[in-house]
């Protein structure tokens, strides 16, 4: 384990041509704090987690310094918003500081968001606000706990210094992991200005760092684009079945790794509803929670074009005719496995679907349901009442219920054999809104982030029981039905 001097940053973006980024200096934070701290996290880049007491641990956590060997830049991209190209983006408010190598030889960007303006910021003000940023933190952990690919967050520093959104907020800085930042859109730029060189460097520069096995293929551009189709569509399936939904998947915000990615205003589907919208910014709903395994392709679709002078066209086409068949066999893999299932045939798919038109009917909680699912017992003679009585409509629950004991009875092993592998699947926890909100205000009100604390270490683990904990996974209380995110973070 290292002390933060002894980082080691290597610096490979900066060392791509000038077109690809900016060089900068974070801007100073006025009298920053340490918020959190995510010893998990610290352990990806080697760092002593001891480190977190030192005085001055907040000032190199905000950019206010920097260790001797960073490059900090602000990286270029492009991106399709919420169905517009816009021809240029950036990092208008995140900043590379570069990136490190652990002892596991893996290279991990570090990134801070929230670090000032940079070229690429427009109207905007650079910052982050407190409230976004423990959002992104607890919810990349929390994802990272439930097994989905995910950028991952180091810690918060915080300050006093105010930043006006849709009210006064205080400015925060997320620390940002992930084993690269590059997105869809950073292809997306270099073919709207026709700078097919640079859309090659930038595939090698993918290639190398993250996929050397392509590199000496002769059809490495066209394997890329299938390797990010296929990591899109499992991500996709994750998402579906966790209940997850991003919010703004413009391509700026797709991860060329098939990572989750800029948290902003994501939700966990609490009562299930398919059409759920998450964003208010969003009233069309183009971004609804049963959308986003189509704008998974759309989105790749606009990668495939922006690979366009790399890649013949019908090539293109027959990889991106590849995602829909990745994302259902990997989605009822999954689904099936939450109903406890250890393979699943094309016969078992009505069992999936009348459980979630029933869950629906009856608005159950998404999470709560297929926990409990766990403790159905497939005898013959049971009443599984416990389970029968959350649905409004018991019959149609008798005739599904007895579908699905028949279909157990084809499985090997015992009820609670089932149960522990369901539990290991259906999580107790999850980041619920009204969690979320009751640690925000707690950190804004009091600076009392002991809630920020306890929802990371619960989420680290959001498949075990944990005693005590148990009213962390309570359905959201009256209070908090109607609570709004939005873009603005
Ligand atoms: P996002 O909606 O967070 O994915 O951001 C979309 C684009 O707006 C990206 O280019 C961001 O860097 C930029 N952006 C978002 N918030 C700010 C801000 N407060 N200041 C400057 N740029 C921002
Ligand atoms: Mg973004």
């Amino acid at each position: 384990m290292k002390k933060l001097h002894q980082l080691n940053f290597e610096n490979t973006y900066a060392r791509l041509p000038d077109t690809f980024h900016s060089r900068l200096y974070p801007t100073p934070l006025p009298a920053p704090y340490l918020v959190s701290f995510n010893a998990n996290a610290a352990q990806l880049i080697d760092l002593d987690s001891a480190e977190m007491s030192r005085a001055d641990f907040a000032e190199h956590f905000c950019g206010n310094r920097l260790p001797p060997n960073a490059e900090p830049l602000a990286m270029l991209y492009a991106g399709h918003q919420f169905g517009h190209f816009v021809p240029q983006l950036g990092d208008g408010r995140s900043i590379l500081l570069g990136e490190i190598r652990n002892s596991a030889g893996e290279l991990w960007d570090v990134q801070l968001k929230g670090a000032g303006i940079t070229p690429y910021s427009r109207q905007g003000d650079g910052r982050a606000v407190l409230r976004s940023s423990i959002r992104e933190y607890l919810c990349s952990e929390a994802m990272h706990g439930l097994g989905i690919p995910t950028s991952r967050a180091l810690c918060i520093v915080g300050s006093d210094e105010q930043v006006y959104r849709e009210r006064i907020e205080t400015a925060a800085v997320l620390t940002r992991l992930a084993p690269s930042h590059v997105r869809f859109g950073s292809f997306e730029v270099f073919f709207y200005r026709g700078q097919y060189d640079q859309i090659a460097t930038l595939a090698d520069y993918v290639i190398a760092r993250h996929f050397p096995d392509l590199a000496d293929a002769g059809d490495k551009y066209l394997r890329l684009l299938d390797e990010v189709t296929l990591r899109t569509a499992r991500l996709m399936a994750q998402w579906q079945a966790v209940g997850f939904s991003h919010g703004v998947m413009n391509t700026d915000n797709m991860s060329i790794l098939g990572l989750t990615f800029d948290y902003g205003p994501f939700g966990f589907m609490e009562a299930y509803d398919p059409g759920y919208i998450c964003n208010h910014s969003d009233p069309r709903g183009r971004y609804a929670f049963d959308q986003q395994p189509q704008v998974g392709l759309w989105n790749l679709s606009r990668l495939a074009q922006a690979l366009s002078p790399l890649i013949p066209r019908e090539s293109a086409e027959t990889v991106l005719d590849g995602y829909a068949p990745a994302f259902y066999e990997h989605y009822t893999r999954l689904m099936g496995a939450k109903l406890g299932l250890a393979s699943v045939t094309r016969e078992d798919i009505p069992l999936i679907s009348e459980l979630l038109e029933m869950m629906q009917a009856s608005r159950l909680d998404y999470t709560n349901l297929f926990r409990s699912l766990g403790q159905f017992n497939s005898a013959a003679e049971a009443d599984n009442s416990q389970l029968r009585d959350q649905f409004i409509d018991r019959a149609t629950f008798d005739g599904w219920a007895a579908a699905y004991r028949i279909r157990l009875q084809q499985e090997s092993g015992t009820d609670s054999e089932r149960k522990a592998r369901m539990d290991r699947i259906n999580p107790k926890y999850i980041l619920r809104n009204y969690l979320a909100q009751i640690a925000i205000e707690k950190a804004e009100k009091d600076r009392d982030y002991s809630e920020v604390d306890r929802l990371l270490n619960l989420l680290a683990k959001p498949f075990d029981e944990q005693p005590g904990m148990e009213s962390y996974a309570a359905p959201p209380p009256e209070w908090a039905q109607h609570i709004s995110v939005s873009c603005s973070s």
